[in-house]
């Protein structure tokens, strides 16, 4: 008997299953084709998929349709429209073409463009993507789309992606053919870790810095953090464990392959994993997975936080992303046993490490955020340092290749193609190095620099390029080799390529004081913050890097930039504002009730002839530390008013970084030293205390 999970698990989606029963035979062949294949989509073919899309919705109770597009904010936008057509003669039917299946139009003008709309004058529309199922969410048949100016530019984080996967194919299918093989179609699969805090909800609608800025930007630290480790895959309490279960169901409806669930290292901090699938579905489901999530919280009582640093003084939150690439569903990041095999590893391997040392700096801006940069270099997220971890056993093989020498791993000899067992070695990898930011997991790769709220679009756009540019460079050397030539030329390529790019392979501890000073000697970068890394998008080499790849043009690229660079300051604008308006209507006004109710206590005792010199040095501190607040929040907001006059992106970006963040600094240290010894009734809003350890 099929379980109430499997007999559930994927209804509100319009999968493979319900197509294939829905679609006349031939159109469901066409359209397997135009998803796996990358095949055009004629309008005959969307009527037919648009009417059984509508009709299965009807049944499930949709009454709406929406296009679900992902703009530059990152999370995804919807606008509802109904199926309903009012006739001449008072009644109603309920409709759906194939035009509004594959094309929409919303009055898109209000989301970030970078420039490019106003540039070109472009009205958006909305193009169906089909190799993402649509799905019913509350009553509404969503559509996955790609969000585009009429003059074709790309105004959302799908579409750039999209054309990342196109290239991965194209130059892996070329990689392929040098081995005998012609899959159908390679593609990126992606399993994303998503890391969130959970809280009670009367706690987050009481602090207006969780509400405006999803994090907390004053807090003195709690008496007891993570030091513990008590919290980390510890039992799961009731509340938490009801809201999981609810999440699972609401999740395995919607297809999405949620998995593991556990407690992580901070206290109240959780992690859900789905079962890893196509990229262009697993990051659809990671930002459904995302927005359930926080849904789901308030059925509990909780509010879900996802910024990347709810709170300081514990482990702040990311995404890893798990990625690998797949050819017809055969993972190609597999060692194998088999000598030709072993050599196809080999070249792919070599290509991403090339292509990860070679694009640095674009990887890194693929995760820079103003939240994301409170994880990157401190000591809980991997560094700012891009590097690559192998693992001792594969980091032998890779150096026996570069210097030609034989490699003896578990008994086995590992040398040139007749290598023999690459598989076992790899597998034995036990070491799994918590530290890396890039890191070869047994047959994928983790990318662990995400942040949790992020789109996973960019790192994948950016990892995908980078591997196609190097893939095509294997290919078009290779395809001038003689057959008989190619074993050895490709190893030659394999050694070349390493020992050019060996710097990035780091192995030990990637938290140590040495490693930044290393990584500086071996000439990797070491962009610490968002306004230092995003600069790298415009550069000459990366601007022909993308646009060579069909997957940014220039102008695209440089609206990128344009929109990462105001969504900075902008967040950082609203945290600062926060905290003045936090500090002028919370926080003195407790300290002077508070100084105000001691001074009179002090003046009560004293008339009596009671000397109280504890609380007279109290008061002078409480006094000082108004005085202190009060200049440290004008000064705040003088600067940030400064800022906010600099029209030049990068030079806003540098003030924000050198000025801006400072002052907010400097204004937190002596508010949370007030927390430390006001009264507990006057503090105006929950402690660390309260909000981490809840019961
Ligand atoms: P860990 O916590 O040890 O990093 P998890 O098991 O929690 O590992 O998560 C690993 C993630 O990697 C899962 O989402 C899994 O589906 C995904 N994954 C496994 N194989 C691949 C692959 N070939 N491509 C992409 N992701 C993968
Ligand atoms: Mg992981």
């Amino acid at each position: 008997m099929a379980s109430k999970v499997s007999q559930e698990y994927g209804t509100l989606v319009f999968n493979d299953a319900v197509m294939r029963e829905r679609l006349p035979r031939p159109t469901y062949k066409e359209l397997e084709k135009v998803i796996k294949e990358g095949r055009r989509l004629d309008l005959d073919i969307a009527n037919e998929v648009a009417h059984a899309m509508k009709e299965w919705a009807l049944e499930q109770g949709a009454t709406h349709y929406a296009h679900w597009f992902q703009p530059l904010t990152g999370i995804t936008s919807e606008k509802h429209d109904s199926f309903l057509a009012p006739q001449k003669d008072g009644t109603a039917l309920m409709t759906f073409s194939g035009k509004e299946l594959v094309q929409g139009e919303p009055d898109a003008s209000s989301f970030p463009n970078g420039g490019l709309r106003a540039t070109f004058e472009a009205r958006g529309y909305t193009a169906w993507d089909p190799t993402s199922p649509a799905f019913i969410k509350d009553e509404v048949l969503c559509i996955p789309t790609a969000f585009i100016a009429y003059t074709g530019e790309a105004l959302d984080k799908k579409t750039p992606f999209l054309r990342s996967t196109v290239a991965l194919n194209d130059q892996a299918k070329r990689v392929l053919a040098l081995f005998g093989k012609h899959p159908k179609s390679v593609e990126c699969t992606v399993g994303p870790e998503q890391e969130y805090f959970l809280i009670q909800e009367k706690d987050f609608a009481s602090r207006p810095d969780l509400i405006m800025c999803g994090r907390t930007l004053f807090g003195c630290e709690p008496v007891k953090g993570q030091e513990l480790e008590e919290h980390y895959f510890g039992a799961i309490r009731p509340t938490v464990n009801e809201y999981m279960k609810e999440l699972d169901d609401e999740l395995w409806k919607l297809g999405i392959p949620a998995t593991t669930k556990h407690n992580e290292v901070a206290p109240c901090q959780h992690e859900l994993a789905p079962v890893f699938e196509r990229a262009s579905m697993a990051i659809d489901h990671n930002l459904l997975t995302m927005e359930k999530m926080k849904v789901i919280a308030s059925h509990h009582g909780l509010t879900c936080l996802q910024h990347e640093k709810p709170f300081d003084y514990v482990n702040g939150s990311g995404k890893h992303d798990n990625w690998s690439i797949a050819a017809d569903g055969k993972n190609l990041l597999d060692p194998s046993d088999t000598p030709e095999e072993n050599l196809q590893f080999l070249v792919f391997l070599t290509a991403v490490i090339a292509a990860v040392d070679k694009h640095q700096d674009l990887m890194r801006c693929s995760v820079a955020s103003a939240g994301n940069d409170h994880r990157l270099g401190a000591n809980e997220a991997p560094p700012a340092i891009i590097s690559i971890f192998l693992g001792d056993d594969l980091a032998g093989v890779v150096n026996a290749l570069i210097n030609g020498e034989s490699y003896t791993s578990h008994g086995h000899e590992i040398f040139d193609v007749g290598v023999p067992q690459l598989a076992d070695v790899v597998l034995d990898t036990t070491d799994r190095n918590r530290t890396s930011p890039f890191a070869f997991t047994g047959n994928k790769f983790e990318f662990r620099m995400c942040g949790s709220q992020q789109n996973l679009s960019d790192p994948n756009m950016v990892l995908n390029t980078a591997v196609a540019e190097m893939l095509d460079e294997f290919a078009t050397l290779m395809e001038q080799v003689p057959e008989e030539e190619f074993a050895s030329s490709a190893l030659a390529w394999i050694k070349d390529t390493l020992t050019a790019h060996q710097r990035i392979i780091f192995n030990g501890n990637g938290y140590s004081e040495e490693w930044p000073k290393e990584a500086e000697k071996r000439g990797l970068l070491n962009l610490r913050t968002t306004a230092d890394a995003l600069p790298a998008i415009t550069k000459p080499e990366n601007l022909a890097f993308f646009s060579k790849y069909g997957v940014l043009d220039e102008a695209e690229s440089t609206a990128r930039y344009v929109a990462k660079a105001e969504q900075y300051a902008k967040l950082l604008n609203i945290e600062a504002n926060t905290m003045v308006y936090m500090v002028r209507h919370y926080y003195l006004p407790a300290l002077y009730d508070y100084s105000g109710d001691l001074a009179q206590t002090v003046a009560t005792k004293e008339a009596i002839g009671i000397q109280s010199p504890a609380e007279r040095e109290l008061l002078a501190e409480l006094t000082d530390g108004i005085t202190l607040i009060t200049q440290l929040a004008d000064s705040l907001e003088v600067k940030n008013k400064e800022a906010q006059a600099i029209k030049d992106p990068g030079l806003l970006d540098d003030a924000y970084r050198d000025v801006v963040i400072p002052a907010m600094e400097a204004l937190r240290a002596p508010v949370d030293a007030m927390e430390q010894v006001v009264g507990h009734e006057y503090w105006p809003f929950p402690s660390y205390n309260r909000m981490l350890f809840y019961v």
